[in-house]
């Protein structure tokens, strides 16, 4: 078994989709990056990279490549997962917090699981979301930027 960490945070701005775990989610505002910059996803596939000791995301899809942009973070996690599967591992489970001030993402906890889920190749009980604000302090809480943090527990596959 391997246990990974990953982590990551976008600014939220006008005139851009919001993308969270792979699901558009209708906003005013959507996350800023060079990708779709669905920041659930970065962290996701961070969290399994971390796990197979393989780096981070910025190795595999530099943020300076102009083949990455507007990338749609599902099909990275795809290459991620596809790394993940040739070093021999699944997911035994996954665990995701979000932390977005606005909007309310309650009504998409279903749709992200799955979402997650049905990308990594596993069971929706397997994907645990927690859905957090940052009760109105700093950055987060002022509704400048939505973060997300993911650990995976990988298994070895027989
Ligand atoms: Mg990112």
């Amino acid at each position: 078994m391997r246990i990974g960490l990953g982590e990551d945070i976008h600014r939220l701005v006008p005139n851009r989709d919001l993308f969270l775990g792979g699901v558009k989610i209708p906003f005013e505002n959507g996350l800023l990056g060079h990708s779709d910059a669905d920041c659930v996803l970065h962290a996701v596939m961070d969290a399994i990279l971390g796990a197979l000791a393989k780096g981070d995301i910025g190795v595999y899809f530099p943020p300076n490549d102009p083949a990455y942009d507007g990338a749609d973070s599902k099909l990275l996690l795809k290459e991620v997962v596809a790394i993940m599967k040739k070093e021999g591992y699944r997911i035994g489970n996954i665990d995701v917090l979000v932390t977005a001030e606005a909007p309310k993402l309650n009504p998409y906890r279903d749709a992200i699981q799955t979402s997650i889920a049905g990308l990594l190749e596993t069971k929706k009980e397997n994907v645990g979301l927690q859905l957090m604000t940052n009760e109105g302090l700093d950055a987060l809480g002022h509704g400048e930027a939505i973060a997300a943090k993911a650990i995976v527990l990988l298994e070895e596959c027989e």
